[in-house]
C-alpha cells in the first residue's frame, strides 16, 4: 500500500488539473484511500500518469540488426549503477532490451508500443519484449504488404481477408495492425515502389496503396481491435508527400486510423532544395477529420539511427547521405533498412523536418488526437523527450533554438510565428492519457480509481530545464521503481494482446499457402501464449 501526499496531480481523463490531493494505492491499482503502508512526501512535486509511447522500435529482429550495424552507438554508459537486481546493458541509439526498460521507467513511461512486427519474426519480437523490463507492452504486426492478404484484396475476397487478417494477429500474439508503405514495400522486390495511391501495385491489376488502406481500416474497424489501423504512409520523407497525405485522410474517411509519425509526411516543395514546412495544411485537415488520431514523429538534432520496413525509403537515404545501410529480408514480402543518420541545425532540410515536428504538434488544436513521439530511433532517441516537451513548452526556448538555424529556413517555415505553449496537463495529454485512450487501454493514461498504479513524480523547476528528465519517484504496477535517481526495483511487466475472433477453417485455406510461400511450417509458425510473460488478452467488441 502506497500513498502518494501533498503533490500537484496532472490527471487530465479525470479533469483534474495542478490539484495538491492524494494518491492511493493497493494491490497495483489506484484506489480512493488506503490506511497504513508507505507514504511519500510529493511536496512541491508533480503528480502525473507514466507515460505511455504509442509508436516506438525497441524489439525485434530490426533493432538486433541495428545494433550489430552501429556497435559505434553503444559508447554511452548507462544512467544507472549496475546492482544485484539490474541487468547489465548498453546505452546510446538503440540501448539494449534491459537498459531500454530501465531508461523508459527511468523517466517516467511505463507503457510502450512496438510499432513494426514481421508476422514471420514475432517470435523473435517477443523474446526481446520478454527481457525488455518493468514497462508493460504492446506490438503491432505489419499487414500492408502481406501476399496473403493483397492476393484476397485483388480477388475482392474482403470476408476471408478479414479471417486472415485475424489469425494472423492472434498467431503473432500481437496487439493491432501497422501498415508501411503500402504496397511500396513488396513492390520494392522488383525495385520499384507505391508512390501513387490510386495507382495499382506492381504484380496486381486491382490493389493499389489506396484499397489496401481502406481495406484494412474497415477490416479493423470489423474486428473490433482495440486500436485502429496502425498507418506509415506512402512517400515517407519525400518532398511534397503533403498531397499523398491528404489524399490518405480522405482514403480513411468513415474509418478510424492512426497516421504514425506525421512529421516524415508534411511537406512541400518539389525537391530537396525547395522542401519547406506544410504543417499548416496537414494540420488544417487533420483537425477536420475527427476519426483519426497521430503522432509527431518529431525530429531532434544530434544522431539518430533510421530503422523502418520502409525499405524502398531506406535504400534511397543510403543513397542520399553515403551513410552504411543494410537490409534484413523476411522472406522477401518484408524487411527493414536501417541507415544511421546525424540531423544538423546548418541542414536546409533538417531544420525544416525539426520544425515541421513541433509545428503539427502546435497547430493540431486537440491534445487528444496528437502523442508525443520521435518515432524513436529515427527522428531521435525516446530518453530525450524531455527536450522536445521543453520546446512545446517555450515559445522562448523555440526562439532561442531558432536563432541558430540558417537564416533561410525561417521562409519555408511558420515556428517563429507560432506562439502556443502547452501547459503541464497538455503534456500529460500528448504523453499519457492520449495515447492510451488511442491504444484502447482503459486502465493506463489516469489516475483514476481503478487504473494501473504508474506514477511519475516530477521537479517542476529543475536547474536544466528538464522538467521530465529526472522524476524523484517512479511507481509502477504499485511498485516503486525508481527513487533518488535509481531504479530500485524491477518487475517483468504485462503484454497486452488483442484476441480477435476468427473461423478456425481460415486455417485449413491458410496452411498449404503458407507451406507454399514461406520458409517456416504452419504448425510451427503460431507464438504460443504460455511463451508470453504477463500475458493480458484484450477482447475485440
Ligand atoms: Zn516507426
Amino acid at each position: 500500500m502506497l500513498r502518494i501526499t501533498g503533490g500537484k496531480v496532472h490527471d487530465p481523463a479525470n479533469g483534474i488539473d495542478g490539484v495538491v490531493q492524494d494518491v492511493c494505492i493497493a494491490d497495483g491499482r489506484i484506489v480512493s484511500s488506503v490506511e497504513g503502508g508507505r507514504t511519500i512526501d510529493a511536496t512541491g512535486l508533480l503528480v502525473f500518469p507514466g507515460g505511455v509511447d504509442i509508436h516506438t522500435h525497441v524489439a525485434g529482429a530490426a533493432l538486433n540488426f541495428a545494433r550489430g550495424l552501429t556497435p559505434e552507438n553503444f559508447r554511452r554508459a548507462l544512467p544507472f549503477t549496475h546492482t544485484a537486481d539490474l541487468r547489465t546493458g548498453l546505452g546510446g541509439i538503440t540501448p539494449t532490451t534491459f537498459a531500454t526498460g530501465y531508461l523508459y521507467a527511468g523517466m517516467g513511461w511505463t507503457t510502450v508500443n512496438e510499432a513494426a512486427v514481421p508476422i514471420l519474426s514475432a517470435r523473435h519480437t517477443h523474446e526481446e519484449l520478454h527481457d525488455t523490463p518493468i514497462v508493460d507492452k504492446a506490438c503491432l504486426v505489419l499487414m500492408g504488404n502481406n501476399e496473403i492478404v493483397l492476393d484476397l484484396i485483388e480477388a475482392g475476397e474482403l470476408e476471408r481477408a478479414k479471417q486472415v487478417v485475424a489469425w494472423l494477429v492472434w498467431a503473432a500474439k500481437a496487439y493491432g495492425v501497422k501498415a508501411v508503405n503500402p504496397g511500396g514495400v513488396v513492390a520494392w522486390k522488383w525495385g520499384k515502389n507505391a508512390s501513387v495511391l490510386a495507382e495499382p501495385v506492381e504484380g496486381y491489376a486491382k490493389v493499389t496503396p489506396a484499397r489496401i488502406i481502406s481495406s484494412l481500416a474497415g477490416i479493423i474497424d470489423e474486428l473490433g481491435l482495440p486500436h485502429p489501423l496502425h498507418l506509415h504512409a506512402n512517400n515517407l520523407g519525400v518532398p511534397g508527400n503533403v498531397s499523398t497525405t491528404l489524399e490518405t485522410m480522405k482514403v480513411l474517411e468513415g474509418r478510424r486510423a492512426h497516421l504514425a509519425h506525421l512529421q516524415f509526411h508534411s511537406y512541400g516543395g518539389d525537391g530537396w532544395g525547395s522542401m519547406r514546412s506544410e504543417a499548416a495544411t496537414v494540420a488544417e485537415h487533420f483537425n477536420a477529420h475527427k476519426n483519426l488520431t497521430t503522432d509527431a514523429g518529431a525530429i531532434l538534432f544530434g544522431d539518430a539511427l533510421t530503422v523502418t520496413a520502409d525499405g524502398p525509403w531506406q535504400h534511397l537515404l543510403h543513397e542520399l547521405t553515403g551513410r552504411k545501410w543494410g537490409n534484413v529480408d523476411v522472406e522477401n514480402e518484408t524487411g527493414c533498412g536501417i541507415v544511421p543518420y546525424t540531423y544538423k541545425g546548418s541542414s536546409l532540410v533538417n531544420a525544416v523536418q525539426w520544425a515541421v515536428g513541433l509545428e503539427l504538434m502546435l497547430l493540431i488544436d486537440d491534445p487528444w488526437r496528437v502523442f508525443l513521439t520521435t518515432d524513436h530511433p529515427n527522428g531521435g532517441c525516446f530518453w530525450r523527450y524531455p527536450e522536445l516537451i521543453r520546446l512545446l513548452m517555450s515559445a522562448d526556448h523555440r526562439r532561442e533554438c531558432l536563432s541558430k538555424l540558417p537564416a533561410k529556413v525561417l521562409k519555408r517555415i511558420l515556428l517563429p510565428d507560432l506562439d502556443r505553449e502547452y501547459t503541464l496537463s497538455e503534456i500529460a495529454v500528448v504523453t499519457s492519457a492520449g495515447p492510451a485512450r488511442a491504444l484502447g487501454l482503459p486502465q493506463k493514461g489516469h489516475l483514476g480509481v481503478g487504473a494501473d498504479a504508474d506514477v511519475a513524480l516530477y521537479e517542476e523547476s529543475p536547474e536544466d530545464g528538464l522538467t521530465f528528465a529526472h522524476p524523484r519517484y517512479v511507481v509502477k504496477g504499485g511498485q516503486v521503481v525508481l527513487e533518488e535517481g535509481q531504479i530500485r526495483a524491477v518487475s517483468r511487466g504485462r503484454q497486452f494482446v488483442a484476441r480477435p475472433s476468427f473461423d478456425e477453417g481460415i486455417e485449413e485455406y491458410l496452411r498449404p499457402l503458407f507451406q507454399k510461400v514461406y520458409t517456416m511450417s504452419f504448425d510451427n509458425y503460431p507464438v504460443d501464449l504460455e511463451r508470453i510473460a504477463g500475458a493480458e488478452l484484450r477482447a475485440c467488441k
